[in-house]
Order: C-alpha cells, then sequence, then structure tokens
C-alpha cells in the first residue's frame, strides 16, 4: 500500500530551504528566516571575522559570535545583453526554468568549479557586502572561505580579487572537506583516520582526513543536481511530461530514495504535457524516483569504494573502527546512508545538520586559530 503525500505545488517551491529548518535555531543574530537575508537589520557590531561556505548550490556566511547570518542559493540573474547582475540569491534561484526572454539564471560554481568568473565575483561580493553593509562600526574582516580540494591557481585568484574588492583585509582559504570534517567535529589533527563523504549539489567529495591533510581524494561531478536531472529524464520518458529543474528538486527531496521505503510514498508532479503541449498532472510514487535517480547514485557508491581503495591499510582499518559520516544537502536522501553502508560494510552516519557542516567547521577554524592554522592557505 501507498501513502499518499502532500503534492508541493509548483510555483512557490523552495525546496532547498524546507530541508534546512535547524538554521532558525541558530543562535545567529539577525537570522529572520532560514533562508532569507534581512535586507536592513542593522547593528553596531562589527563583523572582523568571517567565514564563507561558496558552495554549488547554496552560499552560506558565519559571523564569529553570532553564528550564520546569510544562507542563500548561490544563483545570479544576469541580463544576457548587458551581462548585468539583475539579482542574486533567492530572488535569482527562483526565476530558475522562468526568466523572461533576455535573462539568464547563472549558477557560476555549478560543477564545483568556477565556471563563470565574473558572476562568481560578483556574487561572493554582493554577499560579503551584505553582511559588511549592515554594520555601523565597520572594520576590514578576515575572511576564510572554502573552496573546492581541486581548485585551482586561477580559480583561487577569482576567490582572491573578488575578496579584496569587497573589503577584505585577510583572506585565507580551506579545502571543503576538511572544512566539513572539523564541522562535524572530528579530530583532524590526530594520526587518525576518518572519512567524510559530502554530497552537495554539483559534487561529491569523498575524503580521508588524518594530521590535518587530506590523505585521499575522490571527488565527482555528480550530487544533487545529477540526481533532479535524472527525475526530468524520467518523467518525459514515462509520463511525457515536461518539467523543471525546481519541480525535479521538489520531487527528490519529497518522495526520492536511495533504498526501499516502508511504506512507499506518492506524490503530484505537475508539467507540461509532451504531447498536447498543455498543462497536466501526474501521480509518480517513490519506486519509480528511486529507480530514476540509480544511475548518480551508483556513481556515487563507486567513489566511495574508490577512495576505500585507495585509502593505506592503517587508515583503512582506522575507519573500520570510526565510520564514515555524510553531509552536504545530498546526505539528506532517504536512505542513502543505509544503502552506503549495505554496500561498503561499513558505519555510515548523516550528521543531523548536513547543510552546515562546511560553514560550521569554517566557524570553528575562527574560534581556535592555533589548532587550526595548518590547514589553511593563502
Ligand atoms: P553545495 O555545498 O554544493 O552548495 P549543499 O550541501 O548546499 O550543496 O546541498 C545542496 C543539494 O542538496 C541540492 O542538490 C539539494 O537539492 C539537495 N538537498 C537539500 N535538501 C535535501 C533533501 N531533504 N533531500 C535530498 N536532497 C536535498
Ligand atoms: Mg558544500
Amino acid at each position: 500500500m501507498t501513502a499518499a503525500l502532500e503534492p508541493t505545488p509548483a510555483p512557490k517551491t523552495k525546496p532547498a530551504t524546507s530541508a534546512q529548518p535547524s538554521l532558525a535555531d541558530e543562535p545567529a543574530a539577525g537570522f529572520e528566516s532560514a533562508h532569507r537575508t534581512p535586507p536592513k537589520k542593522r547593528t553596531w557590531r562589527p563583523a572582523s571575522e568571517i567565514a564563507v561556505d561558496l558552495g554549488t548550490a547554496n552560499t552560506l556566511v558565519l559571523v564569529k559570535g553570532e553564528g550564520v547570518v546569510l544562507n542563500e542559493p548561490s544563483v545570479a540573474a544576469v541580463e544576457q545583453a548587458t551581462g548585468e547582475i539583475m539579482s542574486i540569491g533567492l530572488d535569482a534561484k527562483r526565476m530558475l526554468g522562468r526568466t523572461p526572454e533576455g535573462i539568464l539564471a547563472v549558477r557560476p560554481m555549478k560543477d564545483g568549479v568556477i565556471a563563470n568568473f565574473e558572476v562568481a565575483e560578483k556574487m561572493l561580493r554582493h554577499f560579503l557586502r551584505t553582511v559588511l553593509d549592515r554594520r555601523i562600526l565597520r572594520v576590514k574582516p578576515t575572511v576564510i572561505v572554502c573552496v573546492p580540494s581541486g581548485i585551482t591557481e586561477v580559480e583561487r585568484r577569482a576567490v582572491r580579487d573578488s575578496a579584496q574588492s569587497a573589503g577584505v583585509k585577510r583572506l585565507l582559504m580551506v579545502a571543503e572537506p576538511m572544512a566539513a570534517a572539523i564541522g562535524i567535529g572530528l579530530p583532524v589533527d590526530e594520526p587518525s583516520g576518518n572519512m567524510v563523504i559530502d554530497i552537495g549539489g554539483g559534487t561529491t567529495n569523498v575524503a580521508v582526513i588524518a594530521l590535518s591533510g587530506i590523505v585521499c581524494d575522490a571527488s565527482i561531478r555528480t550530487g544533487g543536481d545529477e540526481l533532479d536531472q535524472s527525475i526530468v529524464q524520467y518523467m518525459r520518458k514515462n509520463y511525457s511530461l515536461l518539467i523543471g529543474e525546481s519541480t525535479a528538486e521538489a520531487v527528490k527531496i519529497t518522495i526520492g530514495s536511495a533504498a526501499p521505503l516502508d511504506p512507499e510514498v506518492e506524490m503530484e508532479v505537475k508539467g507540461r504535457d509532451l504531447i498536447s503541449g498543455l498543462p497536466k498532472t501526474v501521480r509518480v510514487d517513490s519506486a519509480g524516483i528511486r529507480d530514476a535517480m540509480q544511475e548518480p547514485i551508483s556513481q556515487i557508491v563507486n567513489a566511495v569504494r574508490r577512495a576505500l581503495e585507495a585509502t593505506p591499510p592503517e587508515l583503512a582499518s582506522d575507519i573500520l573502527d570510526h565510520g564514515i559520516t555524510l553531509t552536504g544537502g545530498g546526505a539528506l536522501i532517504r536512505g542513502i546512508d543505509r544503502l552506503l553502508s549495505e554496500e561498503t560494510g561499513l558505519t555510515v552516519r548523516r550528521d543531523p545538520d548536513p547543510l552546515t557542516c562546511v560553514v560550521r567547521g569554517t566557524g570553528k577554524i575562527l574560534d581556535d586559530f592555533a589548532r587550526f592554522e595548518s590547514v589553511l592557505t593563502t
């Protein structure tokens, strides 16, 4: 038997937000809603130390002593003719798939590399300025930005340039898997090995960390976006229904799974009929969506296997003892922990608040600079 779930109304879907209610519980000052940065609330407190998680799907900014103060999609709406940025963050994400002619919704970090330097720079500068402009007392801040572990020198320079033009005094960088490991409280500076799997929007990072370094790193350009794409294709092939990425993401979050559910669930999906061209609603069930997501999920499983195979034996035995932790928004896929555990024979746990692990880790680095200095680069 299948239990029916409330269908998600397509025009108002804001899936990435619904998954992170816990953010509202953060002791963050000025954090009025999980995904909204209050535009005018000003504070006397200067923001002198700032951490930024510039993710492929979401950007989070934390101010030392305050917690997470900004959490917005890494999306910019760009006017095609002039290259001018119309909006950044949630407003721009709402435009994805709905932009009028001449306006493009761009995700500059989409594949875990900076695909569009100009937009990425403007986006980072915009988010930093949003946080800094709310301050009545201004100081030039020290900023730590989390970057993908395989970042190139050219990309580093783009991050440096945009930070500089946003008025940053000192910029440091930390590899994302390292920040995630610190965020979940792993003893990264000890000789024992720990494995972190971060499933983000554009990428999955599998890293083994020991002695403040990344010992092996298997990264693939498959993450939540790929799952959305496979749902788009499944709906087209099986129901002749055209849906956009945002609707596909909502389906994934509402009924998507990596392992069988008990009970299986279903929901209504709205889109455009391929044949008649008219709007149409169909009912889909979680077993079908699981089938649709199977290919990208198995790519993630394979990346984990490869990382385990490349792990030196001493560290492998540590991982056997400690298990693996899942972080990033993709950790919220139902049953992904169970599937990975069955496939590897290891204990797999998901962080209770996987979307904030990386920025929390960077915040911990700010709190205990002396201990973590060795994981930072310039
Ligand atoms: P990044 O670090 O690359 O910006 P995030 O860690 O913010 O990525 O994760 C974003 C991804 O997580 C998106 O693909 C989003 O659809 C997915 N996601 C968020 N919440 C859920 C959920 N409840 N179930 C499945 N996937 C989710
Ligand atoms: Mg991330």
